[in-house]
């Protein structure tokens, strides 16, 4: 069985290229006559040149011969290269506390046919930056920077179900039932999917909703890898994050709170549990901050630039316990200095039992959507700094990736998770 797609496509494209390349071959070399390469020698017409130039067989052969050696190959590899599975239990020594399933991807050209999707692949980002395949890049990158296998990762056991988003109080029936309307779904991912052809309700929820629900029950896992009283203390979510979703409204590209859902599940089971959401996407968490606005055991730390969406429509601005808009040039400085003078005093003061860490990776320099000015390596720094503070308080920390639209986005997250796997150590779990 072919289990990669693109090499489905590839396979499919050389394959129908060869027939036509070689039925003409054929025919020419059927049809071409003495008299008609004559005749072909002595035109002028610009159809004759090219007809004279397809029915030269050392040229056709060539081009067949060589796309069928390309073909053959790409089909040997394609039925030999099997998908790695990632495990959804932990091996103590082997599993790190990274979650990630292939299913947290968003694959758009997917919306369209199969041959459509293939075209349109590379024009789909000038619909929308957001780049859905940026956490299968930082997990492939991950790989290679550490020499990992899919067994050192772990994989959610499902993908959130509607009974269980409504169980937890996490978003309303009518909410849920309004992503099976393309308008909503329209209006939350600011992209034209009436305009897309052959458009299905399953194809949207396959798609482009079911991503998230497998995300978020990705960050509810890293959360309860992070207490685990025998675990290390902390977790990564490869996806996640999508913090502008509130119980019965989804904008700007988020349309399930797993951040939201993680906490409630996690106060049913231990009505104590004191969360910091540590909020440093370079847009404010307007969904969490509406989510818990009236529960006095979730408190956000919000850093971000306060030029961007989503401003304060929804007036959620007035529930963050420690709100820190930076307007106007943001570089590594300003915002790592007021990420150090401030992060640990919230952490005095308001004695987390989790920090869910929402580490968006917009605030980078060149971001389409974040309009911050922090490097790559600034990034790196943030993210040190947020897991050595939770280190030193002694609060578990469970990291999401969130945000981030530049073609280095995944790179970055790459590089940070490297970097705290180090410090931290190969088999921590
Ligand atoms: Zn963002």
């Amino acid at each position: 069985m072919i289990k990669n797609r693109f090499s489905q496509y590839i396979v499919g494209l050389v394959v129908v290229s060869n027939f036509f390349i070689f039925t003409h071959h054929y025919n020419n070399l059927a049809a071409t006559t003495a008299e008609q390469t004559a005749e072909l020698h002595t035109t002028t017409s610009h159809s004759s040149k090219v007809k004279k130039f397809l029915s030269n067989h050392k040229i056709a052969t060539a081009i067949t011969v060589g796309a069928l050696a390309i073909s053959g190959g790409l089909v040997v590899k394609a039925f030999t290269d099997t998908e790695e599975r990632i495990p959804t239990t932990i091996k103590p020594g082997t599993t790190l506390p990274i979650v990630y399933t292939p299913e947290n991807n968003i694959h758009a050209h997917k919306l369209l046919s199969t041959v459509l999707g293939f075209i349109a692949k590379p024009f789909l980002r000038l619909l929308h930056p957001f780049d859905g395949e940026k956490f299968e890049k930082a997990y492939n990158q991950l790989r290679k920077n550490l020499g990992l296998t899919a067994e050192n990762f772990v994989a959610p056991e499902t993908c959130v179900t509607d009974e269980q988003l409504i169980a937890a109080g996490a978003h309303t029936p009518e909410y849920l039932q309004s992503l099976h309307d393309v308008a909503t779904l329209k209006r939350i991912v600011e992209v034209p999917l009436d305009l897309i052809p052959f458009m299905s309700d399953e194809k949207l929820q396959t798609v482009l909703v079911k991503p998230q629900r497998c995300a978020t029950s990705g960050t509810l896992r890293a959360a309860q890898i992070a207490l685990d009283s025998n675990g290390p203390g902390w977790a990564v979510n490869l996806g996640g994050g999508f913090h502008h979703a509130s119980k019965d409204h989804g904008e700007g590209f988020c349309i399930i709170n797993d951040l939201g859902y993680t906490i409630n599940v996690l106060q049913q089971e231990r009505p104590n549990l004191r969360v910091l959401i540590v909020d440093l996407d370079a847009h404010r968490g307007n969904g969490h901050e509406l989510f818990f606005k009236d529960n006095p055991r979730v408190a956000a730390f919000d850093m971000y630039n306060g030029l961007a969406f989503p401003g304060d429509r929804d007036h959620s601005t007035q529930y963050i316990r420690y709100n820190f808009p930076l307007i106007g040039t943001t570089n590594d400085d300003t915002y790592l200095t007021t990420l150090r003078d401030n992060l640990p005093q919230a952490l005095q003061e308001f004695k987390p039992g989790l920090i869910l860490y929402n580490a968006g990776t917009d605030p980078l320099t060149g971001d389409p959507l974040g309009g911050m000015n922090v490097s790559a390596a600034g990034l790196v720094q943030r993210d040190a700094f947020v897991f050595d503070q939770a280190e030193q308080y002694k609060v578990p920390i469970a990291m999401v990736t969130s945000g981030g639209y530049t073609t280095k986005s995944a790179d970055v997250i790459a590089a940070s998770l490297t970097n705290i796997i180090k410090r931290k150590g190969l088999g921590a779990t």
